[in-house]
């Protein structure tokens, strides 16, 4: 096995021998572009957000020294936000994982490939051998670029034999995507950025772009036709401070807001019913539903006064291109699938879609939350298919030149499901790559003790220090963003290239030649022989479109993505893709679902899973906390600049009402408690949540001790924006710091 690695390696080329690869210090796979000039300029789109800002990397000698955002992209026009300014910080970290490690006597030891990818192969094919091929699963992360994605799930579910595998975007855009997929026919935000501008009334609905997507906040900003902007949210945030209206509801309420707005509309005859009905199916029903709730009793529920409920139906009635934008506090949440659904419905019940400036909007998360939506192989099969469609099985193989029989009709397990197969048994192995589930697990402490009991843990990450990373058998040290090539897809579905300007320290790879490798070793590496690069792999999935909503068969190559400013997808082939055009979706009124109609849906409101009581009177609620922190902290607290904007040590947002009762004051030190586990943090007295709320940012390790373990139904999102804890002083000499599991 060791040889196949070895030659593998070798035939990359140049350097890169086996021996090389055993020595500290080395190289990454693959040389930087030859056509690179060593002071040059590169173009690329940052590794953050979704949003998709272009970068301009300057290159020294080769090697990138510097950025600045590209003045002339049609996405961010010269903006960045402070992570995009410090993208190439994470690169240059003490902490960066620069060999593969084996735990040895509880102790990582340092090894070279051929012994980490055999030591791989040989435990994982053991497990499968004693439990079966479903007993491995792996979990991906929406910062992988299109390529690496679809290589990963296609080696572990056709070559490796896995059938559960998911990703870090189920805990962010899965509720988005069922929601879509029910309404539409297909999973498909469909949008331009450039609705942001054309809009006069947007409505943001759990969504702070302010500090989540600033550059998008920074075009909304630019309106010239001085839009109402309505932020829906229990918190008043820095968007909704700077916005017209600010409707701040009780936490979860939103689906009865929406009923409630969506029989308004109806019953004063503020509706487009010939858009309805040439467009939609399912108005009738909707109307019984949402009759059951009258604007008296939204109030009551919503806490939102009748007045503000009334004058935002009004605004959207008077309203000629209405946008409604959502994000994490729509989607993590036990009826996400419904309240986005809510949403849907309000668009399409006042034809705001599918003309400029409207529309009902998914913002995405990570930057590449969209690639992994069509080609992660996980909920859908690559490019968008349906794995329980055998006719999408057959035209999958075909075009990747497989066997048919090796594609799973099923799925497999949503990440949750995949814990729970740990906790019984089924799951002994798990490969993670690029994901900090023990940090951003929504139950952490039980994550923990899952990932510590398994037969085997591999981690795949840029850094062996992560929270989940010290947990692994095995950690494979892979490249980042800015040392590697591939494509990335923003929220307005727009393809954009990321490429290799730096080196990967050590014998850090990109993830691509790490799977590369492991398929070469596990004996399916013959599977994959046309994937040789990533932009051969480009060239596949673009196939794999073919036919499909998303289809992107049209785009040549990476060139002429570069030359196009990025490419949003659908581009069929004989599409001439204008440089710097803006498309959005259903401009015809057609949608995915076969007699072209959309669907309008309602659900019951449902209970919030973990109410407040006497014990635990608060709820909490959690979101980003600054533009310049991201998630787990993982990479943008690598760089300094970017640690001295965040917030640094936890803190927990309190209403000055709650503060004066419990005796609290700005900058004390507090503890913040739920059944699952407590943290010690500073108290920050604002009016920006009401009393009986308590904010905290989902970066800090200790967010999701507390957090409390519930899902969507439909899409196995977890909830995180609403449980129920308690707070008082830290008392001196109080024990309790730690974990109560
Ligand atoms: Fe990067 Fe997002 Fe910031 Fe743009 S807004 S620079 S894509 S993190």
């Amino acid at each position: 096995m060791t040889e196949r690695i070895d030659r593998l390696l070798r035939q990359r080329g140049g350097p890169l021998t086996a021996e090389l690869a055993r020595r500290p210090g080395g190289f990454g796979l693959g040389q930087l572009p030859a056509r690179l000039a060593p002071d040059a300029v590169q173009r690329m789109i940052c590794g953050f957000c979704s949003t998709g800002c272009s970068l301009d990397v300057h290159l020294r000698a080769g090697v990138a020294v510097n950025l600045s955002p590209s003045p002339d992209h049609p996405v961010n026009r010269g903006a960045a936000c402070p992570k995009g300014w410090e993208a190439l910080a994470p690169l240059g970290a003490p902490d960066r994982a620069t060999t593969p490690l084996i735990r040895r006597a509880g102790r990582f030891e340092p090894a070279d490939w051929p012994t980490a990818i055999a030591t791989l192969v040989a435990r994982g094919k053991a497990i499968q051998a004693r439990h079966g091929a479903e007993s491995l699963a792996f979990l991906g992360t929406g910062q992988l670029a299109s390529e690496e994605l679809a290589l990963f799930g296609a080696l572990a579910k056709f070559g490796m034999g896995m059938v559960h595998g998911d990703g870090n975007t189920r805990q962010c855009m899965a509720t988005a995507v069922v929601a879509y997929r029910q309404a539409f026919g297909f999973d498909a935000p469909p949008y331009t950025y450039a609705d942001l501008e054309a809009s006069d009334v947007l409505i943001f609905v759990g969504a702070n772009p302010c500090v989540a997507h600033p550059v998008l906040w920074g075009r909304a900003c630019q309106n010239p036709h001085r839009p109402a902007i309505v932020v829906i949210d229990p918190r008043r945030t820095e968007t909704a401070m700077a916005a017209t209206h600010h409707l701040a509801l009780r936490p979860k309420s939103d689906l009865v807001l929406f009923h409630g707005l969506a029989n308004l509309l109806i019953e004063r005859g503020w509706i487009d019913r010939a858009f309805i009905a040439e467009h939609t199916v399912g108005f009738d029903e909707l109307a019984a539903c949402v009759a059951r709730f009258p604007l008296a009793e939204v109030a009551d529920a919503t806490g939102v006064p009748r007045a503000e409920i009334e004058r935002l139906a009004e605004l959207i009635h008077r309203g000629q291109r209405v946008s409604l934008w959502w994000t994490m506090g729509v989607n993590q949440s036990h009826e996400g699938v419904r309240v986005a659904q809510a949403i849907i419905n309000i668009a399409l019940l006042t034809g705001n879609i599918g003309r400029p400036g409207t529309g009902a909007n998914s913002i995405t998360g990570q930057c590449n939350a969209m690639g992994s939506r069509l080609f992660a192989n996980t909920t859908s099969l690559l490019g968008g298919h349906d794995f329980t469609r055998a006719d999408h099985r057959v035209k999958v193989a075909s075009v990747l030149g497989i066997d048919p029989a090796r594609i799973p009709a099923h799925s497999g397990m949503a990440y949750d499901q995949i814990l729970q197969g740990i906790a019984r048994g089924t799951i002994r192995g798990l490969w993670i790559v690029g994901t900090n589930s023990a940090h951003s697990w929504i139950n952490q402490s039980d994550a923990r003790d899952l990932l510590a009991h398994l037969d085997l843990l591999v981690v795949q990450d840029m850094y062996a220090t992560t929270e989940t990373a010290q947990l692994a058998h095995i950690v494979l040290p892979a490249a980042g963003w800015g040392e590697k090539d591939g494509t990335f897809i923003n929220s307005e579905r727009r393809l954009g290239l990321i490429k290799r300007v730096a080196h990967a320290p050590g014998v850090a790879l990109a993830d691509f030649y790490i799977f590369k490798l492991i398929a070469e070793a596990w004996g399916c590496g013959e599977l994959f022989a046309r994937w040789s690069s990533p932009e051969a792999v480009f060239q596949l999935i673009a196939e794999l479109t073919r036919g499909q909503p998303c289809d992107i068969s049209g785009i040549a190559g990476y060139d002429e993505i570069e030359r196009c400013g990025g490419i949003q997808w659908p581009l069929p082939s004989g599409v001439d893709p204008a440089p710097d055009a803006e498309r959005r979706l259903f401009e015809d009124g057609r949608f995915f679902h076969p007699d072209g109609k959309a669907r309008l849906i309602a659900g019951e409101p449902q209970r919030v899973p973990e109410p407040t009581d006497a014990r635990f009177p608060f709820t909490l609620l959690t979101g980003r906390g600054s533009a310049s922190e991201w998630h787990t902290l993982t990479r943008s607290a690598k760089s300094a600049v970017l640690d001295k904007l965040g917030a640094g040590a936890p803190y927990v947002e309190l209403s000055p009402i709650d503060a004066a009762r419990l005796g609290i004051a700005s900058g004390e030190r507090v503890v913040l408690e739920s059944r699952r586990g407590q943290m010690v943090a500073r108290a920050f007295v604002t009016h920006a949540v009401q009393p009986g709320q308590v904010f905290v940012a989902m970066h800090h390790a200790e967010t999701n001790r507390l957090t409390f373990a519930a899902f969507d139904p439909s899409s196995r999102q977890p909830a995180y924006k609403a449980c129920a804890v308690a707070i008082h002083r830290a008392r001196d000499g109080e024990p309790g710091v730690h974990d109560r599991t």
